[in-house]
């Protein structure tokens, strides 16, 4: 712990850098607000390179994952080990929502507040089928020139089958060694990009902090505190426990490694603008396997958002609780049940969970208007559950590494190793 707060000081560092960055955009940016339009070309741009090489990334780096693990046995065991991180943690993460909202407002009361629709936010339904079809992609291409991460997961996972059961090697040595090369290439990429890190998450925090202020938080500070209390106690407590028991690491040396993502996931508000991020520090400063690595953050940055299904849970009970709506335990159960779906199914952009957050309503008969009420704080709060989303995906990378560990590694020909 010592050692993590000397090495803050340390100004050298990039991380460190970032993370001055970040804090001084929150205050220059609440206090001195002028130069927001200037900052905020600077920030688009950072943004959108983070952006263009993360679908690529998605699809290069699960691929060549897939194809290094060498037998479908140890992909079933990582897939296995994955999904059981994922629901486990995401579950508890909305068990933790519950419990804290409960505590909140079962002993100081809901707080009154007018439920007045907002007028730039409609919400739309969402069916439990809509939501279990939209996995499945009708067109690669679309998917990937719309950002439909899931879908290019689900298509990634089958075309990688499909690559392995070649008869023909040459084929399928041609084949593997492009994606190889292609995961290589953006590796690098991110790298360059991510020495811009400082000025990029600069630029965003001021121009957010600066056009959203802090006034939103004076009606609304019970809620928004229930949120921030859930996400760090899921942050430290659970993830730090469960790091720790599972992993065998400490919770804090670790974040102090990889704390590069976790600033950017606060800054940009998106588990997947942040994957570059998050697979260069994990491989490179934490020292995971690439082939643990490569599979487990890009589906993490989509189906396992830990930060966003407390937030859904404490949203809805805190929605429920000012229009007055007694939510009983079989309810709460269903909303435990739906904010994990919610969840998984929001994708890594901002403002995603505001969205799936519907299915919870819908379920347990909450009025989707009562979502309006969140929306001035929601940009804050969606900063810092995308950053408990990724810290997630970074904890669930380290525990999966070591679980899987020391296998016989098989790179796939023409791979590059870093
Ligand atoms: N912004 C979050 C993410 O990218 C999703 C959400 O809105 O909760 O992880």
């Amino acid at each position: 712990m010592v050692s993590l707060l000397k090495g803050l000081l340390d100004y050298r560092k990039l991380e460190n850098q970032t993370l001055y960055a970040v804090v001084a955009a929150l205050l220059l940016g609440a206090l001195a607000p002028q130069a927001a339009e200037f900052l905020k070309p600077i920030g688009d741009a950072f943004l959108r390179l983070l952006k263009a090489i993360a679908v690529p990334l998605v699809m290069a780096s699960i691929f060549v994952s897939i194809v290094s693990l060498g037998s479908l046995r140890e992909l079933k065991e990582l897939g296995l080990k994955a999904l059981l991180y994922y629901a486990s943690t995401t579950f508890l993460a909305v068990l933790t929502g519950l419990v804290v909202v409960n505590l909140f407002f079962g002993l100081t009361g809901a707080p009154e507040l007018e439920a007045k629709p907002a007028a730039d936010f409609e919400p739309k339904e969402v069916s439990l089928s809509d939501f279990f079809v939209s996995f499945f992609p009708d067109n690669v291409f679309a998917a990937l020139a719309e950002g439909k991460v899931i879908q290019i997961i689900v298509f990634t996972l089958l075309f990688a089958l499909g690559v392995l059961a070649i008869a023909n090697e040459r084929a399928k040595g041609t084949v593997v060694s492009f994606f190889s090369g292609v995961n290589d290439a953006l590796l690098k990429m991110a790298g360059w990009i991510i020495k811009l890190t400082p000025v990029g998450v600069f630029a965003i925090v001021y121009y957010t902090v600066a056009v959203h202020g802090f006034e939103a938080f004076l009606e609304l500070w019970k809620y928004a505190l229930a949120v921030v209390v859930g996400l760090l106690w899921h942050a430290t407590v659970n993830l730090g426990l469960i790091g720790y028991l599972f992993g065998r690491f400490r919770p804090w040396e670790y974040f102090a490694k990889v704390r590069e993502a976790v600033l950017v996931a606060f800054s940009t508000a998106s588990s997947s603008a942040t994957l570059p991020v998050s697979l260069e520090v994990a491989q490179k400063k934490a020292g995971i396997d690439r082939r643990v690595a490569g599979f487990v953050l890009p589906l993490g940055a989509t189906v396992n958002m830990d930060g966003t299904a407390l937030y859904e849970a404490v949203a809805a009970m805190f929605v429920a609780s000012v229009y007055g709506i007694e939510l009983s335990l079989e309810q709460q159960l269903i909303i435990l049940i739906t904010a994990t779906l919610a969840a998984i199914g929001a994708a890594g952009i901002p403002s995603a969970g505001l969205v799936t957050m519907t299915l919870v309503f819908t379920a347990v008969g909450l009025p989707l208007e009562g979502i309006a009420l969140i929306l001035a704080v929601d940009r804050f709060l969606d900063m810092l559950r995308t950053a408990v989303n990724v810290w997630g995906d970074l904890v669930g990378a380290k525990i999966i590494d070591r679980l899987m560990g020391k296998k016989a590694a098989k790179t796939p020909s023409g791979a590059v190793e870093n």
